[in-house]
């Protein structure tokens, strides 16, 4: 899977989101808005086509099911729209807790560390990098003692 997944449909060029803009694959595995991923749509009959823009692969499903229900979430954008509203959430809720509040540090110390991880999982692999740099010096560090 990408991990490095665009934030933004490639078609319209907005970022997606939970409510207005939300992504949605189509059998081919691209990715696009829900509002263009209509707009992509022809009714023909009792099925419903969708020419995917970037591949031409057709993804038909059932004219009697709206695209929401035919299509899948790509969670994994969905995820990442998640931490995304979290941390502007955060960021504002902060900004409030500095003003009136700041006894309740641990909470969003806590919040930060949920970040961090998501964090780890988007550059695991300069972490993987780290990880194997630290192997190397502590069998460096072994072969001097
Ligand atoms: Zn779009
Ligand atoms: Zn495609």
């Amino acid at each position: 899977m990408l991990i490095n997944e665009e934030l933004e449909c490639v078609v319209c060029c907005y970022e997606y989101s939970r409510s207005d803009r939300v992504p949605r694959i189509l059998h081919c595995n691209h990715t696009f808005c829900a509002p263009c991923l209509e707009k992509l749509s022809n009714l023909q009959g009792v099925i419903r086509t969708v020419s995917c823009p970037l591949c031409r692969w057709i993804t038909c499903t059932q004219a009697s099911l709206t695209l929401p229900g035919a299509l899948w979430v790509n969670t994994d954008i969905w995820d990442q729209i998640a931490v995304e509203q979290q941390k502007n959430q955060e960021s504002m809720k902060d900004l409030k807790k500095t003003k009136t509040q700041l006894i309740k540090s641990t909470i969003p110390h806590s919040r930060h560390a949920g970040f961090m991880s998501t964090l780890q999982k988007m550059f695991s692999c300069v972490l993987q990098h780290k990880g194997r740099m630290d192997t190397f010096g502590q069998s460096n560090r072994r072969r001097i003692a």
